[in-house]
C-alpha cells in the first residue's frame, strides 16, 4: 500500500514539562490519523484493522512509541525492567528498551546514564545513604548525542533537554529518586526495591554504534535506528515493511508534503522508493533486521538466527556429515528467514582472507568431503546475501568480545580445548589472519615426565593438541574425558599442559584476557589448577594488573556457550555493515 501516515501528537503536560507522543498506538496514548484514507482513526485501529499499512506479520501491539521529550526541569531518576521481569511482576506487561536522541540541549547540559556501584551492597548502601552524587553518573551531552537505554539501567534527562525517543510499546517505569521534591504537597512515589531489583550492576554502557555522526545508530532486538543528514535530495529504497520517519532537525518534505522538525509519521510497507528533500536531520526507525549465523564444526553445524544485540531467537542442530547432506540442511534452514546477512564460524582451515579468490573456502581439511568445498559460494548464491566467514575460534572470540566478558578489550585470546585446540586472537581489537589463520593447538609444548603416551596428532607426537585434547585424554587414561572427573592425576597433568599453551600465548600476544571453552574445560576443577600453574610456570617474568587478578584472567568463557554462535552472528553483522 502506498500512503504517508501522519498522526496528531499526543500531548503530555507533566510537572517537569511537555511530552509529545508523536508516533504510539499505547493504551495511555494513541495516536490520531490526521489526514489520508486512515484519517480520524486511532493508530491502534489502523494496526489491527488495516495489516496491509505496515506490511508485516506481526501479533500484538503496534511495536514503537515515538516522543518528543521537552524536559524544563530534570527527570525522576528513573530504570526499566525488561519483559521477563515486567511480564512476572506488572501483569504481562512489556519490559522497555529505549534510545534517546539529543535534539537541543544547554551549553554545558548533561545527563544521567548508569551509576558507579560495583557490588549489589555497595548499590544498596549507596541509596540507602542518600550518597546520589557519588551513586550517580552524569556525563555531558551536546546536541546530536544518541543513547541506547537497555532495561536496567539507571536514567535521568536532565533540566533544558528536548530528546527524541524511540521507545518499546511499554509504559512500566520504576522511579528510584525524585531529588527529595514535593508536589502537591507530598514527594512522588518511589519504587526503590524494584529499581534496585532489575538494575544492572555493575553498569555497562549499551554497545551502539554512533560518535554523533550519522549512520546506523543502534541495531538491536526492537528496533533498527539510522540517522540521514539531507542536504538536497535523498533517495530511499522500497520497502516490505513500514517505517517511521522522525524530523530531527530542519525542514524539507516528501511527495508535497512538508515535513519540519519534532514532527515523525509512517511510511507504509510496500510504498516503493521515495525522495526526501530539504535542509533537514532525520531519522528511520525500522524493526529490527535478523542476522543469520552459521557455527560449522567439525561434529556438529549450529544455524541460529539473531538480532545485532547478540539475541539469539531460533536455532537447530545437526551433525556434520558430508557437504552434499549437511549443505543443503543449512539453505533449508536459512531460506525463508528473511536473514539480511550471514556469518559463518567455520573448521578450518579455512581461508580467511577476504582478499583471496577462494575466501570461505575450506582447505586441506581431514575431513576429505570436506575438502577444497567453498563453502561461502555456495551459501551466498543460495541465499542472495553478504557473508562473512572466519575460523570456528575466531567467532568465539569475537562473541566474548562483543557481548560477554571480553568486552571492549583490544588484546584477547580464546582457547578451545575439545576434540582439537585451537586459539580464536585479536590484536588491537582486530581477529588475527594473515597468512593463513593461527593454529594454535600445534604449538609445541614439553612433554611430562612419566606421561608415556605416544600423542594423537598425526604431524606432531607433542605439540599441545596431541598431548591435551579430548581424544588424547581419552586414548591415554582409557576412558572418554568426561568419565574421569574423579581422578585428580589426570587434571594435573591436563593442567599443566594446558598452562604451558597459555604460557605461549600470554607471551606472544599479551591479551588482557584468556577464556577457555571446549568440552574438556567443562571440568572446572581445571581451573585453579591452570591459573597456578601458569603463574609459576612464568616464575615472576612479567608483571602485569591483570596477572595480578588471575581469577579474571583465565576464565570460563561467558556466554553459556552461546560464544560460538553469538559471534557468528555478529560476523553477520559485520558482513552487512561492510557491504
Ligand atoms: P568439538 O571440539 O568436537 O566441537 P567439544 O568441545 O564438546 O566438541 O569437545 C569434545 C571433546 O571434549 C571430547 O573429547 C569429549 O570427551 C570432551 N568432553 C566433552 N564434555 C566433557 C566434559 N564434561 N568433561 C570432560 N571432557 C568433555
Ligand atoms: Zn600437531
Amino acid at each position: 500500500m502506498k500512503e504517508l501516515i501522519f498522526l496528531e501528537p499526543v500531548v503530555k503536560k507533566l510537572i517537569w514539562g511537555k511530552e509529545y507522543w508523536t508516533v504510539s498506538a499505547h493504551e495511555t496514548g494513541d495516536c490520531l490519523v490526521n489526514g489520508g484514507t486512515f484519517d480520524g482513526m486511532h493508530l491502534s485501529e489502523v494496526w489491527k484493522e488495516h495489516k496491509e499499512v505496515f506490511g508485516v506479520e506481526m501479533d500484538g501491539d503496534f511495536p514503537f512509541i515515538v516522543k518528543v521529550i521537552d524536559a524544563r526541569d530534570a527527570l525522576s531518576i528513573q530504570v526499566h525492567p525488561d519483559s521477563e521481569y515486567a511480564s512476572e511482576h506488572e501483569n504481562g506487561a512489556a519490559g522497555k528498551t529505549e534510545c534517546w536522541y539529543v535534539m537541543d540541549c544547554d551549553r554545558d547540559g548533561s545527563i544521567i546514564i548508569g551509576h558507579n556501584a560495583k557490588t549489589r551492597e555497595e548499590a544498596v548502601s549507596m541509596v540507602e545513604e542518600n550518597r546520589w552524587d557519588d551513586f550517580l553518573r552524569e556525563i555531558p551531552v551536546k546536541k546530536g548525542d544518541f543513547f541506547q537505554i537497555v532495561p536496567g539501567t539507571v536514567h535521568a534527562i536532565k533540566q533544558n533537554t528536548m530528546i527524541m525517543e524511540i521507545q518499546q510499546s511499554s509504559d512500566v517505569t520504576y522511579r528510584l529518586y525524585d531529588y527529595g521534591r514535593i508536589r502537591n504537597g507530598c514527594p512522588r512515589e518511589l519504587h526503590v526495591d524494584k529499581s534496585l531489583d532489575v538494575m544492572m550492576i555493575p553498569h555497562k554502557d549499551a554497545n551502539c554504534y554512533t560518535n554523533g555522526l550519522p549512520g546506523r545508530l543502534v541495531s538491536c532486538r526492537y528496533y533498527d535506528v539510522d540517522r540521514y543528514d539531507i542536504s538536497g535530495v535523498r533517495d530511499f529504497e522500497k520497502s516490505d515493511a513500514f517505517m517511521i520517519i522522525s524530523v530531527l532537525d530542519g525542514e524539507g518534505g516528501i511527495d508535497g508534503r512538508k515535513i519540519r522538525a519534532g514532527e515523525s509519521f509512517i511510511v507504509s510497507g510496500g510504498y516503493g522508493d521515495f525522495s526526501i528533500f530539504g535542509r533537514l536531520s532525520i531519522m528511520v526507525t525500522r524493526l529490527p533486521e535478523l542476522y543469520g549465523g552459521l557455527e560449522a564444526g567439525g561434529t556438529k553445524m549450529i544455524c541460529a538466527l539473531g538480532y545485532a544485540d547478540g539475541t539469539v531467537i531460533d536455532r537447530i542442530s545437526f551433525p556434520t556429515t558430508t557437504p552434499d547432506e549437511s549443505v543443503p540442511k543449512i539453505i533449508d534452514y536459512f531460506r525463508d528467514k528473511k536473514i539480511c546477512a550471514l556469518g559463518i564460524g567455520s573448521f578450518g582451515p579455512v581461508d580467511v582472507d577476504q582478499n583471496s579468490d577462494t575466501y570461505g573456502t575450506i582447505l586441506d581439511s581431514p575431513k576429505l568431503p570436506w575438502q577444497h568445498y567453498p563453502l561461502k559460494n555456495v551459501l551466498e548464491e543460495a541465499l542472495n546475501v553478504p557473508i562473512k566467514v572466519d575460523t570456528d575460534v575466531n567467532g568465539s572470540c569475537l562473541g566474548e568480545m562483543t557481548f560477554g566478558c571480553a568486552e571492549g578489550m583490544d588484546n584477547v585470546g580464546y582457547v578451545t580445548i575439545g576434540t582439537g585446540i585451537g586459539a580464536g586472537m585479536a590484536v588491537n581489537g582486530q581477529l588475527v589472519h594473515g597468512m593463513g589463520h593461527p593454529e594454535f593447538g600445534h604449538i609445541l609444548i614439553s612433554k611430562i615426565e612419566g606421561d608415556d603416551y605416544k600423542g594423537k596428532c598425526p604431524f606432531h607426537p607433542t605439540c599441545f593438541e596431541s598431548l591435551a585434547s579430548g581424544p588424547a585424554i581419552e586414548e591415554r587414561w582409557g576412558k572418554k574425558a568426561q568419565e574421569l572427573s574423579d581422578r585428580p592425576e589426570v587434571w594435573e597433568m591436563e593442567a599443566d599442559y594446558i598452562s604451558q599453551g597459555l604460557m605461549a600465548l600470554v607471551l606472544t600476544i599479551s591479551p588482557r584476557k584468556i577464556i577457555l571453552g571446549g568440552g574438556v574445560m567443562h571440568q572446572l576443577q581445571l581451573f585453579p589448577l591452570i591459573r597456578k600453574k601458569l603463574i609459576e610456570k612464568l616464575a615472576g617474568y612479567i608483571h602485569t594488573r591483570e596477572l595480578d587478578d588471575i581469577d579474571n584472567y583465565v576464565v570460563p568463557e561467558s556466554l553459556e556457550d552461546e560464544q560460538g554462535i553469538k559471534g557468528a552472528i555478529q560476523l553477520g553483522v559485520l558482513a552487512k555493515i561492510e557491504e
